[in-house]
């Protein structure tokens, strides 16, 4: 049946690439808010040209409110589900090919969109219109819903989810193979310091909670610090080796500019924190003079990615340990504060964790600011929807071996319930898809191979 399927998507492609083609076109970024378009006039129109597709193909469709949309193939009851988005996150500059139009290139394709998600969109309506075309009896229906604002945090899903039944259980092709079926937990929060006197005037490190810091600047009171002692001062173990320079200003402030290793901030062993970089230069020159929020950096959080010295370090057998950023800090002579992102064991929940910081804080007898969170998200492995896509996988790789994993970030499966993972389209040993970035691209081959295995995935899923 593989093989028939990959023929009908080579009898197809032409048309396919012509309907990706389309919707690439339309720059379905967020936009501004309005009563008929809660993302933006952008996000809405790929929404009803997708719908206008697969109606051209026969099939039934529903359009929720500019929010959500959805695409039905079959009558039964029972509906399994394939959750895919038309929204992309802007191009960015520094392109080689027009972001907007579909270039097809020695064997690949470029394009916003093209993997994150529009290309996996359509290669789900083209699975449905094979299967039909097959005409294999199905027992549930398939329902490809389609969101418009998964970069900004799915609520069009949640709209949904409101006003539509959920399916049974499903997939997102949105993130990568084999599967995904477990997402930790995630949890942000202010950790307040209170005002000291101490030489440092400013200090500003990070751009959002979920990055590693890769750069922070220290303006020092230049009556109580001296350039030179300071630049002499600065060991390369402090940094990692990363840049560290000092220099004065105009107002004899002397500025410390600390930079590091950004990396993603559930992954933060991968990255090099610049704040950290910072309190082991001034705690090692200010001595007791730099103040507690420092010292707390030097010592408690380090460069420990899981918490372990400040206690909160925890973990289970699916997904592994908590993981811990320092995203953010901020300190003035009137506040000071940090900000950390944390991602939580599956097994556990936002309650457990958030207690545990509480503990911690007390520990230190300092107070904070929950700013975000989330539960974790898990499908049991031996549930039916993990067992029957792993076996898909591993079937069409030829790799028995192959296994599903859990991440520390989140994938729009999470938006659907407890019975949907993420399945695709990237493949684990696949050339560099880009996405989020300038070039975003796949080669048709890979795609293709994702196509076929989506519409398994649903066949499995339905019949
Ligand atoms: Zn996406």
């Amino acid at each position: 049946m593989k093989e028939q399927i990959r023929s009908k998507f080579i009898e197809y492609q032409t048309e396919l690439l012509q309907d990706l083609a389309e919707l690439i076109a339309v720059p379905s970024v967020r936009g501004e808010t309005t009563t008929e378009f809660p993302y933006g006039e952008e996000p809405a129109r790929a929404l009803r040209l997708a719908l206008a597709q697969a109606e051209r193909l026969g099939f039934r469709t529903d359009n929720v409110d500019n929010h959500a949309g959805a695409i039905e193939y079959g009558d039964a009851a029972e509906a399994i589900g394939v959750l895919a988005h038309l929204d992309v996150v802007p191009a960015g500059n520094g392109w080689e090919t027009n972001p907007f139009e579909l270039v097809i290139r020695d064997g690949k394709l470029y394009a916003r969109g093209v993997v994150d998600d529009k290309g996996p969109a359509i290669g789900a309506l083209y699975g449905m219109r094979i299967l039909r075309d097959l005409g294999l009896p199905l027992k549930r229906s398939i329902r490809l819903i389609l969101g418009t604002n998964e970069e900004q945090g799915s609520s069009c899903i949640k709209y949904y989810a409101e006003h539509r039944p959920v399916p049974l259980m499903g997939f997102t092709p949105d993130a990568g193979y084999p599967l995904i079926y477990g997402e930790k937990g995630n949890f942000n929060a202010k950790l307040f310091f209170p005002a000291e006197g101490t030489p440092v005037m400013e200090l500003k490190g990070g751009v959002a909670f979920n990055a590693v810091c890769s750069e922070c600047v220290t303006k020092l009171d230049g009556t109580q610090v001296d350039a030179k002692a300071l630049r002499d001062s600065i060991q390369p173990e402090d940094t990692l080796g990363y840049a560290a320079e000092v220099t004065e200003d105009a107002n004899g402030q002397v500025i410390l500019t600390v930079k590091g290793l950004a990396a993603h901030g559930s992954t933060p062993h991968l990255g090099v924190n610049a704040i950290v970089s910072t309190a082991n230069i001034l705690c090692r020159y200010l001595g007791e003079k730099a103040g507690k929020l420092l010292f707390f950096l030097r010592d408690q959080i380090a460069r420990e990615p899981d918490g372990e010295t400040l206690g909160l370090k925890y973990s289970d057998d699916i997904s592994g340990s908590l993981s811990l950023n320092l995203g953010l800090a901020e300190l003035t002579p009137q506040e000071g504060w940090l900000g950390i992102d944390i991602r939580y064991p599956v097994k556990s929940n936002l309650a457990e964790l958030t207690g545990r910081f509480q503990k911690m804080a007390d520990r230190f007898g300092l107070t904070f600011e929950v700013r975000g969170g989330s539960e974790p998200h898990y499908v049991p492995k031996d549930s039916e929807v993990v067992s029957k896509l792993l076996n898909v996988y591993r079937e069409a790789s030829g790799n028995p071996e192959a296994e599903a994993f859990t991440i520390g970030g989140g994938t729009y499966a999470k938006a659907l319930g407890s019975s949907f993972v993420a399945f695709g389209p990237e493949f684990p040993d696949g050339e560099p898809t880009h996405i989020h970035n300038i070039g975003e691209q796949i080669s048709l081959q890979a795609f293709l191979d994702h196509c076929v295995i989506c519409t398994l995935a649903m066949y499995e899923l339905a019949r």
